[in-house]
């Protein structure tokens, strides 16, 4: 990464796939799972949208020649969303023809409330179509969100739960911080009890406490779910789970496009802002 940007090292593994893989393996020695995400979102023309998909396909390839975990998470603006519907579909198609025979599980992430339609309908298609190696991600910021999940328990699918990322008109999603701990916690419960292999993406103590309490009373065992925390963020809680026999998954992002998962990262916790400005003004000084 540029040297003025190695402030944002802190949340993103590098610019390069190598500089990713070298993070995963980091994480790996550590007894934890990884998904490696190439940044980008929102891509403007088809032909931005066609690069992503290629370089994603050699991201598929640099994995397996490496020999760390085989798993990934894309953004369906990334591949051509805002462009094309069907384009974007089609460069999902490629990049799964190319993972799901090699072993790969594929995460789509979730992103704004105007997508969250289209990218459940779309994993929906892949799934009747027969593709079970793709999961997708649920937002508990957003009202719809525990009818999503009854439904896409019902089909066997793979959810990652999380609180959401993205600022949500009041009309769809909780405006209180506390209304939407409230839904993932009554989310987490039914992920736990009647989910298939729930990914519990949180860094909240909270949430993690009554996802292990949950889990025990239930008799649902530690190789039945996963815990995922996003790289750089409490690898405290991290150790502590994967010692407490659980499973962890680090999400590590990587690539020249960090700037708005970066600008994400810094919104949650006002302090992530001081400890930029710090690291900033360090590396003026
Ligand atoms: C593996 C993974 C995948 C994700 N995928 C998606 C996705 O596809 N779509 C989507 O909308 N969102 C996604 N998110 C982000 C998620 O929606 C939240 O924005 C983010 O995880 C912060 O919420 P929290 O659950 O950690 O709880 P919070 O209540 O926000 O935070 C709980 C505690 O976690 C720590 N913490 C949280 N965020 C930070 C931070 N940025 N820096 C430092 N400490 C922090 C703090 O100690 C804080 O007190 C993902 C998160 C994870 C962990």
């Amino acid at each position: 990464m540029r040297r003025s940007a190695s402030f944002a090292r802190r949340f993103i593994a590098g610019e390069t796939v190598a500089e990713a893989i070298e993070a995963a393996r980091a994480v790996e020695a550590r007894g934890m799972l990884i998904s490696l995400d190439l940044l980008g979102e929102s891509v403007a023309n088809l032909a931005a949208a066609d690069a992503a998909t290629r370089e994603y396909l050699e991201v598929i390839d640099a994995i397996i020649a490496s020999g760390i975990e085989r798993n990934i998470s894309v953004k369906l603006t990334q591949l051509g969303l805002d462009v094309d519907k069907a384009s974007a579909v089609d460069n999902l198609r490629k990049i799964m023809e190319r993972a799901a025979p090699a072993g790969f599980f594929v995460r789509v992430d979730m992103e704004q409330s105007s997508y969250t339609d289209v990218t459940l309908e779309i994993f929906e298609t892949l799934w009747g179509h027969g593709c079970r190696e793709i999961g997708v991600v649920l937002q508990s910021a957003l009202h719809r969100s525990e009818r999503d999940l009854a439904r896409l328990n019902a089909l066997g699918a793979r959810v990652r739960l999380v609180k959401g990322a993205y600022k949500e008109p009041k009309a769809v999603a909780y405006a209180k911080k506390s209304d939407v701990d409230a839904a993932y916690a009554r989310m987490l419960k039914v992920l736990i009890t009647d989910g298939h292999y729930g990914a519990i993406a949180t860094h909240d103590p909270a949430m993690i406490a009554l996802a292990r309490g949950w889990a025990s009373a239930a008799g649902v065992t530690p190789d039945r779910f996963e815990f995922q925390m996003l790289y750089g963020i409490r690898r405290d809680l991290q150790s502590m789970l994967m010692n407490a026999g659980y499973r962890v998954r680090v999400y590590i992002p990587f690539g020249r496009e960090w700037f708005p998962y970066f600008m994400r990262r810094l919104g949650e916790r006002p302090a992530n802002v001081m400890f930029v400005i710090r690291g900033i003004l360090r590396e003026r000084g």
